[in-house]
């Protein structure tokens, strides 16, 4: 499942929690998934026309000014969440993420069980 499909709050916190937990599980453990599928991943994202460069103060202003929304934000992300400012430019230590879904995709490639919004890569 995808992080933008039909879920209740419960079902996408509950996710979401459990693929930062699979990431912090994965970096104990040192498992080598990150590897091919991660890079994989990232370079579809990078390539992608969705992705944009947020620096995490960026990133952290919009969550801020956004809090509400996410908060009460209804069971589909995308449509319901304010748009990120575009930035295509890869920006050093920037967070690239994703303009559909508003996932950082460095988070989101790093999930074994995640695949992008738009299928674009699969678990
Ligand atoms: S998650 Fe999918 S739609 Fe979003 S930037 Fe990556 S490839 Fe594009």
């Amino acid at each position: 499942m995808g992080c933008c499909e039909k879920q209740t709050k419960k079902e996408a916190a509950g996710s979401i929690v459990k693929a930062h937990m699979q990431v912090i599980a994965d970096k104990i453990l040192r498992k080598s998934f990150e590897c091919k599928e991660y890079r994989d991943r990232i370079k579809t994202c990078e390539s992608c026309a969705h992705h944009t460069w947020l620096s995490r103060k960026e990133r952290l202003n919009w969550i801020i000014c956004n809090l509400g929304v996410i908060i009460v934000r209804p069971n589909r992300i995308a449509e319901d969440t304010a748009k990120l400012p575009v930035k295509l430019e890869p920006m050093d230590h920037g967070l690239l993420c994703c303009q559909y879904c508003r996932c950082v995709c460095d988070v989101k490639a790093r999930g074994k069980k995640l695949e992008c919004c738009l299928k674009k890569w699969r678990k």
